[in-house]
């Protein structure tokens, strides 16, 4: 039996806040995003003491206004993954010149504080873009983790889906490039997010521990064999009762036999030396 847990931070910081359309540039949001940087020093003290790899999709743009934040990130053995140069998903409204831009900037940032380019991405927001995949596969990632079309197994990106209505869906071919599962229900924004209307996001953690235990428990006691990967935002994860929930999940998690904590490189490594 092998379950694989995946601790996967999105260090959005400021730069969903200040980047995209969605929101005027107050002072208030803002500050919501430089809370990230203290969620973050927790997280990594937190992952330190329990001597835990993970993985954090990092946009350059954090990486540029807290530079020795995320070198301490690539320093203390973590993994670096894609998420835009300040949070732009990829979109078919974008120019591919610009896309490309953006990608090569948000790779850039990664390649500086880690020494090599990032090999995971996860989109940041909307929808992937119809050139997306091509992108990816040219770029030479291995994995993407923005989609779910299984919940705790890894499986191949397909190219060339067909979505009609007059008939069934025509299934593309498989491409050379992993997905990891990516779900709101293992993602704290939907629960703790802090922009969510009439203060939605604040579900009490033991709610949030209930439902990610029970999905956990799921994979290892009835499935026996899956990744398990969360999605942390530190800027929602890092007040104090979500920290002393997770401290919980973890302990939980890791009392259960046959478990291991990897990064998602690795994970994506192993899924593709098992299909060869
Ligand atoms: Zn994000």
């Amino acid at each position: 039996m092998s379950v694989s847990v995946c601790l996967t931070f999105d260090f959005d910081g400021i730069s969903s806040w200040a980047g995209g359309a969605r929101h005027t540039r107050s002072p208030n949001l803002l500050a919501r995003g430089e809370f990230g940087a203290v969620g973050a020093e927790r997280l990594l003290d937190l992952l330190k003491e329990r001597g835990l790899p993970s993985t954090w999709f990092t946009p350059g743009h954090t990486i540029d206004t807290w530079p020795e934040l995320c070198q301490r990130i690539a320093d203390e053995g973590h993994e670096l993954g894609y998420h835009g140069y300040c949070h732009e998903g990829p979109t078919s409204k974008r120019e591919e010149t610009e896309e490309r831009a953006i990608l090569e900037r948000g790779m850039a940032c990664i390649d500086r504080i880690q020494g090599r380019p990032p090999v995971g991405s996860r989109n940041a927001g909307g929808n992937l873009g119809p050139r997306w995949v091509d992108l990816l596969l040219e770029y030479g990632f291995s994995y993407d983790s923005s989609m779910s079309p299984h919940d705790v197994l890894p499986t191949w990106v397909r190219q060339g889906d067909i979505a009609r209505t007059d008939g069934p869906h025509v299934f593309g071919e498989p491409v050379d490039l992993v997905e990891l599962p990516f779900d709101w229900a293992l993602d704290d924004w939907p629960y703790f997010s802090p922009d969510r209307p009439r203060q939605e996001g604040l579900r009490p953690p033991n709610e949030v521990f209930d439902i990610w235990s029970a999905e956990f428990d799921y994979l290892h006691q009835r499935l026996g064999e899956g990744v398990f990967v969360l999605c942390f935002h530190p800027q929602c994860i890092g007040r104090g009762a979500r920290m002393l929930m997770l401290e919980r999940l973890i302990d939980h998690m890791q009392q259960a036999e046959g478990v291991s904590f990897r990064t998602m490189e690795d994970v994506a490594d192993e899924f593709r030396r098992s299909q060869r």
